[in-house]
């Protein structure tokens, strides 16, 4: 006897269209079955959909069903709880269930024939692990102890308050163990925000559970390993072989068919929130999750995300979230920082490094100490330009300047990549002194080895060797580590002590546990309390924090810790709070403002934006949809109250129109209920779907929906 199947696939050319298509079994297979089916002339991956859970079906003509190809024998069916979770993520965020749905299982599922995976799972065999191991942990601290009691007593979600070096980590160790001890099929998902930083945890967890559960029991998940290895990963998971999930925001996808308890660690980073198809927030998601399948969810900072802080205040809401206070460091390096601010109104009007940092970074450095310098820009200068006729290094396909890079005298482009060679003379005018302005971390490399040319090392100045050793810079950005695996060699080189003076980009501040920097320097941090962006002060803030968290962890160097900031604006309050290292306090400012202002988390907003060949057509077709939403949808039954709560702004430009000669336009939607914007959006889609033929919108190439965007 033959049966209907829904099945879930991933139709790109009818994303909108319902993505479950109707398929003829001989078998009656239960919902989360994975399946191979005819699509088209090709066959691809599918799960077996409830119905009832996803999208209507399509209306289909019986006559015209096709077959399934084959089941992928020996892999259980993914569970109710992870179709859920899909399809929440897709209604939520705007896309099709089967697009979120492919796209969150290995890829390698999707190329291999049943048989091949059936081989695959023969070979993994599972590792019992030695079990009565006993455990090498340290004894908890007494903030520890309570907190990790809290978690014990608590549903939850939680937030971990913990400054950098107040032992986040061991708890998270700890809450794991108790779990996987007391339930012997129990699974942890453990997220970390950065693919560099997953080595580094792994080795820990390793090191904690592999002597108890065998090796196989921790398992990580992220972008930077080879399909084979992520199937390998998600088998087995899936299976309940992998006891512990280790992983960038994508693992939050990860089917753990015993998931008891999720940790997201530096839950406040951006990079939880992903930047193309389904502009899903893994923290949020995580939080989502946990509700779903009872596991408990531990969030962690030393400087929440205001969203979550607002969540864990106890007035609100009778605290949404259960706050947990970790303020004090472990052990000896428990003294914090000393943060300095350096008024850049008293310095020379051009001046790179003022000259108290200059003094400062020269005494650690002959005491042999590490220094750590950030700009937030790669590159030599942001621009070129010709004092003469005005010209500057516009980049031709982009609203964009190109930037200088001196080491190969190019040009590039940072939107689009277009790169030429610095030009001998102004392309205009011909004048020769064509000059840089601004800076990039290149140039701090360069002007820094000139500013230290004449300092030596600690310890190598001695009669027999007047001279000492020079003063060892490294530069690590975006440029420098291009390369696969030169990240890790200038991390190790940072590590072993080789560098003196590490000059980078945001990628040095984060995470990393440098022991030995005793001082940390943001040479021009005040771009971000001027932005347009409303959420760059919490960035810079919390920027400004863990980099200061990696000042000082080395309690044997017994040297006070600096964190300095060459400011123009000294007495924003910004600063003073960091001085104090008092996030609640910053946070209760951002707050306020927020409210003030109707912003997240005091209201819900998405963004849609829009790329076409002119300004006009990207704009017209927003504005359009706007006008359609104002006018025909209000009219719709019982739409007019919730389309009163849902305010358009009119399109524009984004902050960079033009990328790779792509004009783009965008308009945002704010709404004080997050129910009525996604309501809202669902039923506007299709309208988006319809304004796009419109005679206007003519050469309107793509557009998408960004729900609780980041970036406005
Ligand atoms: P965080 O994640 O909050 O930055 P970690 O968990 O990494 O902090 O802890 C910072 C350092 O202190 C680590 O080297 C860790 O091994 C150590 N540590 C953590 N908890 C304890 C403890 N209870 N006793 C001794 N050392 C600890
Ligand atoms: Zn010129
Ligand atoms: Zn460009």
């Amino acid at each position: 006897m033959s049966h209907w199947l829904p099945v879930l696939v991933h139709t790109p050319a009818h994303a909108a269209l319902g993505p479950v298509l109707t398929y003829r079994s001989e078998q009656l297979l239960p919902a989360g079955t994975l399946v191979r089916v005819p699509l088209g002339k090709r066959e691809t991956l599918g799960v077996v959909w409830d119905a009832a859970t996803a999208e209507a079906t399509g209306e289909f003509d019986p006559a015209k069903v096709r077959d399934i190809a084959g089941v992928l024998e020996g892999i259980p069916p993914l569970s109710r709880a992870w179709q859920q979770l899909l399809s929440f993520t897709a209604a939520y965020y705007q896309r099709s269930a089967g697009e979120v749905a492919l796209a969150a299982l290995p890829p390698q599922l999707r190329e291999l024939n049943p048989e091949q995976v059936a081989r695959r799972l023969k070979r993994k065999k599972v590792d019992a692990g030695a079990g009565g191991a006993v455990l090498a942990a340290p004894a908890l601290s007494p903030e520890q102890a309570a907190a990790i009691a809290q978690i014990d007593s608590h549903s939850g979600p939680f937030l971990l308050f913990g400054a950098t070096g107040s032992g986040k980590t061991e708890v998270y160790l700890h809450c794991v163990h108790k779990l996987l001890a007391a339930d012997p099929d129990a699974q942890a998902l453990v997220m970390v925000p950065e693919i560099n930083l997953t080595p580094q945890l792994e080795e820990r967890f390793k090191a904690r559970f592999a002597p108890l559960y065998g090796e196989q029991a921790v398992v990580s998940l992220h972008s930077g390993m080879t399909n084979p290895q992520r199937l390998k990963s998600w088998l087995s998971a899936h299976g309940g072989a992998a006891r512990i999930v280790l992983g960038t925001r994508m693992a939050v996808f990860a089917s753990l068919p015993k998931l008891r308890l999720i940790v997201v660690d530096e839950e406040h980073d951006p990079s939880y929130k992903s930047g193309e198809g389904a502009r899903y927030s893994a923290r949020d998601l995580a939080v989502y999750r946990g509700k779903l399948e009872g596991a408990k969810v531990v969030l962690g900072s030393a400087t929440p995300s205001l969203e979550t802080w607002h969540h864990s205040r106890p007035a609100v809401d009778g605290g949404r979230y259960l706050r947990l206070h970790m303020p004090s460091r472990i052990g000896e390096s428990s003294r914090l920082p000393l943060v300095r601010r350096v008024d850049m109104n008293h310095q020379p009007r051009r001046a790179i490094f003022s000259t108290p940092l200059i003094a400062a970074i020269t005494e650690r450095v002959a005491r042999g100490e590490q220094v750590m310098v950030f700009l937030n820009r790669r590159g030599y200068a942001p621009v070129l330009t010709c004092e003469d006729c005005g010209w500057k290094s516009e980049c031709p396909h982009c609203s964009a300047f190109r930037v200088f890079h001196k080491i190969d005298r190019t040009l590039r482009c940072h939107h689009c990549g277009f790169t030429e060679r610095v030009p001998r003379a102004c392309p205009d005018c011909g004048n020769v002194d064509i000059a840089p302005f601004g800076r990039g971390t290149e140039q701090l490399e360069e002007h820094l080895a000139e500013l230290l040319v004449d300092v030596r090392r600690h310890g190598s100045v001695t009669p027999e060797n007047p001279d000492g050793e020079h003063v060892r810079i490294a530069r690590i950005d975006a440029d420098s580590t291009k390369l696969k695996g030169q990240l890790e060699e200038q991390l190790a080189a940072v590590h072993a002590g080789d560098v003196d003076v590490l000059v980078g980009t945001q990628m040095i501040a984060k995470g990393h546990d440098f022991r030995r920097i005793t001082l940390v320097a943001a040479v021009n941090p005040d771009g971000a309390l001027f932005s347009s962006d409303f959420r760059a002060p919490e960035r810079l803030f919390s920027l400004l924090m863990q980099a200061a968290g990696r000042a000082g962890r080395d309690a044997s160097l017994g040297a006070q810790s600096e964190v300095w900031l060459q400011t123009f604006q000294p007495e924003h309050g910004l600063y003073a709070a960091l001085k104090k290292h008092d996030y609640p306090t910053f946070a209760a400012q951002q707050l306020k403002e927020r409210e003030q202002a109707n912003m997240p988390p005091f209201s819900a907003q998405a963004l849609v934006r829009a790329e076409a060949k002119t300004q006009e057509a990207a704009q017209a077709f927003l504005n359009a949809a706007r006008t359609f939403a104002q006018t025909e949808m209000a009219a719709w039954d019982g739409w007019a109250e919730a389309l009163a709560q849902v305010f358009l702004y009119p399109a524009v430009p984004m902050a960079i129109q033009r990328v790779a000669n792509i004009e783009r336009a965008q308009m945002l939607i704010e709404c004080p209920s997050r129910a009525t914007l996604q309501q809202f959006l669902t039923a506007w889609q299709s309208v988006l779907h319809a304004t796009r033929s419109q005679p206007e919108c003519k050469g309107l190439i793509r557009w998408a929906i960004d729900v609780d965007p980041l970036a406005i």
